[in-house]
């Protein structure tokens, strides 16, 4: 089993359990986890989402971003700079429509996440660039 610095499995998701999983999606999440869409800004459900809580995976529930590290970039996207554990993020070259930029994706599921720029604020000075289709929300007062 592959753990992470801050204790969750990345073992990869099987064929199988990854079909089984994105069956439950909306095509809309579909086209972007896993075709590598993109959202239109400023129509997500969590670019301008302000509660306190974890960002998970949509496809496979890791734990990806804090709301803490959440910051408003104007971009019209859910912006973090810095995730929960690097170790969570699998960063990938993406030289499509003429530019070369970082895609992000979820380690565990390889679902598609967004893209890391490096023009956010500092300390990081990252900007991770996330679509709120690929994202679920658990708020901090959930209890389990
Ligand atoms: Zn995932």
């Amino acid at each position: 089993m592959t753990t992470s610095a801050s204790g969750f499995d990345l073992t990869p998701l099987s064929d199988e359990e990854r079909q089984a999983r994105a069956a439950s999606l909306s095509a809309e999440e579909r086209h972007v986890i896993l075709n590598q869409g993109t959202e239109r800004p400023f129509c997500g459900q969590f670019y301008d989402h302000q509660q306190s809580g974890t960002y998970h995976c949509r496809l496979c529930t890791l734990p990806l971003f804090q709301a803490a590290a959440k910051f408003d970039s104007g971009s019209g996207w859910p912006s973090f700079f810095q995730p929960i554990d690097p170790d969570h993020i699998r960063y990938l070259e993406d030289r499509s429509h003429g530019m070369l930029r970082t895609e992000i994706r979820c380690r565990r599921c390889d679902g598609h996440l967004g893209h890391v720029f490096a023009d956010g604020p500092p300390p990081s000075g990252q900007r991770y660039c996330l679509n709120s289709l690929s994202l679920s929300f658990i708020p901090d007062e959930t209890t389990w």
